[in-house]
């Protein structure tokens, strides 16, 4: 019976085929989105229109839609394929599908097949796709598909908005020029861009629910203003499914394009929910306890000293780095306590006090490298590092003083089982010794393809799985864990991207330069906005624009206390010098945190702190609107909006360093009901705002 259902939908399916030769057919291959039609007209090129006004269009020909490298494992040689008019073409059931006739090699003929689709999926053009070998002798390296060229937008203000970090926005094309981002990774933090005018945009995401590694490329070309695209693939497998890469001409503002990727990511998978404390902290208070070389800048003992300092400052959350036998950046993944520093006892003392005092503890851990000089490396190495295709270690040297040599730390693969059960084993430690979070150095930043990891002595079948894969499953299994003991203890980690946005709770680094001149934060948090990023602060002390920047786009905060000039900087208010950090290699960005006397940059933090807290329902519970819906004017003034319920919190900040400036701000469809500043409850909203000055004006639905 099932056999015969077979049979006919497989007569239909073919009897449904609309055969057509590529060149000299009449008939037109076609596919309609809402506002897009994409055609493949009788010379091979693929035509992308917009319906209305064609402000955007794409040429391509398919000679260059694809290219693929084969290796011969016998010989350990490499081939490279494009289309060069070898492959056919039809359409069946709305699905264009591209075959490869053959892949010749010196005319033999190879049992390998390819077959490429373009189909209409979410109202979006998805290229999709599928490679198979029949033999052990070949396998496919890796795929490069869509290679798109000549797409055009027909208005001199395009912007490209680009996932690096927590976003980047350019508005001149030639200085854009050719850049490509690796996902997941804090450089390709989603799998999506977009190309925009006022009017209407471009998209191109990748909506693979493996979250699988890839890299994106956009190149502008001046002579002909147009762009061109590509996603490489590394694939190293005798099969591979190409996931679907989507192409989406919109109408609108790159809200629509945020809102579409967010979409398919809602259908696919499902973000951390963060522990309480975690969602409502300030975000943390990093102190090197022993550095590097050894030098102790507080002992265990000491936590009383810790806790007055984020007292002072209003940080709840006290960060531990530094806290294992070789000091910070030395010995990893060795963190036993430091007995000269009192000890596992005295460091669960320490954490217990800090909890009196009404603290968070986190504890230090680096996930991704290993030190070469301990005897985890000497006797685990072979299992736990990662290989390069030419079978080297990954190294990384670090050096915090001048006159020191560097420590040497080889690459891990978390494809290695040994390795994820030693950072599992590492947050069980920290869970026992009463620490209510676990910080996981480097992991989310990591970028799988230049991470490809060639060891065949992991569980990866595939070099790209590493940092893929098995980092998803490893932070994965370290949540779980921890959880079962203890639902409020939280993960953060360095970086961020987001396939890793169900298995942390916090992400630190992120954005990683708030300051980069095409740094546009607003691009992740409008696509993530419950997601909590913590900003980068290698200063002891939280200068005043910063923070204010930071809290217009509700992140959370950071101090580094890294050298004893920073913990004598925050102890007793002593303002260091050049030479406090002669001998130091990456030092405190002095001149900036100095420019006002510690009294005034804690007194500032504290009050910045408190009206965040006081206003948590924007701040910390407010979902990021960016600017949608919003108006808001005047010179040298930004502003962002949080929605919560009926309420729409508006944050404006007058940037300028001096002078007091006027503003104003409307929400369609809101009234304004109350305005409140750090230190001020009530203030009448539309008074001039003082110098690098932010204002919270509330909005209530008429
Ligand atoms: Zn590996």
């Amino acid at each position: 019976m099932k056999k015969t259902l077979l049979i006919l939908l497989i007569l239909y399916g073919n009897m449904g085929l609309t055969d057509l030769k590529l060149f000299g057919s009449s008939e037109k291959l076609e596919l309609k989105t809402t506002e897009a039609t994409l055609v493949v007209d009788q010379k091979g090129i693929l035509k992308i229109i917009q319906n209305k006004g064609q402000g955007i269009q794409i040429n391509t020909s398919l000679d260059d839609l694809w290219k693929i490298v084969l290796i011969n494992n016998l010989k350990n040689k490499e081939y490279e394929f494009t289309p060069e008019k070898n492959f056919s073409i039809n359409k069946s059931r709305d699905v264009i599908r591209l075959s490869v006739n053959s892949f010749t090699v010196e005319n033999k003929v190879l049992p390998v097949n390819a077959e490429f689709t373009i189909s209409v999926k979410d109202d979006a053009f998805c290229f999709s796709g599928s490679l198979k070998s029949e033999s052990d002798e070949w396998i496919f390296k890796e795929l490069i598909y869509p290679d798109i060229s000549g797409i055009k937008i027909n208005d001199k203000n395009v912007k490209i908005y680009w996932p690096h970090d927590f976003g980047q926005c350019f508005n001149d094309p030639g200085a854009f020029g050719n850049r490509s981002f690796e996902y997941p990774s804090v450089e390709g933090t989603m799998s999506w861009f977009s190309l925009n005018s006022p009017e209407e945009g471009l998209y191109l995401g990748s909506h693979d629910p493996l979250q699988g590694a890839k890299k994106f490329n956009l190149t502008y070309n001046d002579a002909d203003r147009s762009f061109n695209t590509g996603v490489f693939f590394p694939v190293y497998s005798s099969e591979f499914l190409v996931p679907d890469i989507m192409i989406k001409p919109y109408s609108g503002r790159w809200y629509s394009a945020s809102k579409f990727y967010r979409g398919w990511y809602d259908r696919n998978f499902k973000i951390a929910s963060v522990a309480h404390w975690a969602n409502d902290c300030e975000g943390y208070m990093l102190t090197i306890l022993k550095q590097q070389n050894g030098e102790v800048m507080y002992n265990y003992k000491d936590v009383d000293k810790l806790c007055d300092i984020a007292e002072k400052l209003n940080f709840r959350l006290i960060g531990f780095w530094g806290r294992g036998v070789g000091g910070h950046d030395h010995l990893y993944p060795n963190y036993m306590p430091d007995n000269l520093s009192g000890g596992r006892e005295e460091m669960k003392k320490a954490i217990a006090r800090a909890h009196e005092r009404g603290f968070k503890v986190i504890v230090y851990t680096n996930g991704k490298i290993m030190d070469t000089s301990t005897d985890y490396y000497l006797y685990n190495g072979i299992e736990t590092i990662l290989l390069t295709e030419s079978g080297q270690p990954k190294l990384e040297l670090w050096k915090k003083h001048e006159n020191s040599t560097p420590y040497i730390f080889a690459t891990a693969c978390p494809g290695s089982a040994l390795w994820r059960k030693t950072l599992l084993d590492l947050a069980i430690d920290a869970q026992s010794l009463g620490a209510d979070a676990f910080y996981i150095d480097q992991l989310a930043q990591c970028s799988p393809v230049s991470l490809m990891c060639f060891s065949e002595h992991h569980d990866h079948k595939l070099p790209q799985e590493g940092y893929s894969k098995y980092r998803i499953m490893m932070m994965h299994d370290i949540r779980e864990k921890m959880k079962e003991n203890d639902p409020e203890f939280s993960i953060m980690t360095e970086g961020i991207n987001d396939a890793m946005l169900a298995d942390a709770d916090l992400f630190q680094g992120a954005p990683g330069n708030i300051n980069d001149p095409n740094g546009f934060p607003e691009l992740f948090r409008y696509t993530f906005p419950e997601v909590i990023g913590v900003t980068a602060n290698a200063d002891p002390g939280l200068e005043r624009s910063d923070a204010n920047h930071e809290a217009v786009y509700g992140l959370r905060h950071e101090i580094m206390s890294r050298y004893p000039a920073d913990a004598d900087y925050l102890q007793h208010g002593n303002i260091p010098t050049k030479e406090s950090y002669s001998n130091i290699t990456g030092p405190p960005d002095i001149k900036k945190f100095t420019e006002a006397s510690a009294e005034e940059v804690t007194a500032y933090t504290h009050d910045l702190f408190q009206f965040e807290n006081d206003n948590a329902d924007y701040f910390r519970s407010g979902k990021f609107i960016d600017e949608e819906g919003i108006k808001i004017s005047g010179n040298e003034i930004m502003g962002k909006g949080f929605i919560n319920g009926g309420k729409i919190g508006v944050v404006v900040w007058n940037k300028h360093l001096s002078e007091k400036r006027d503003f104003s701000v409307s929400v369609e469809g809101y009234r304004l009901a109350k305005a409140t500043e750090p230190g001020k409850p009530e203030i009448n909203a539309f008074s001039p705002l003082d110098a690098n000055s932010i204002r919270l004006l509330i909005f209530e639905r008429d």
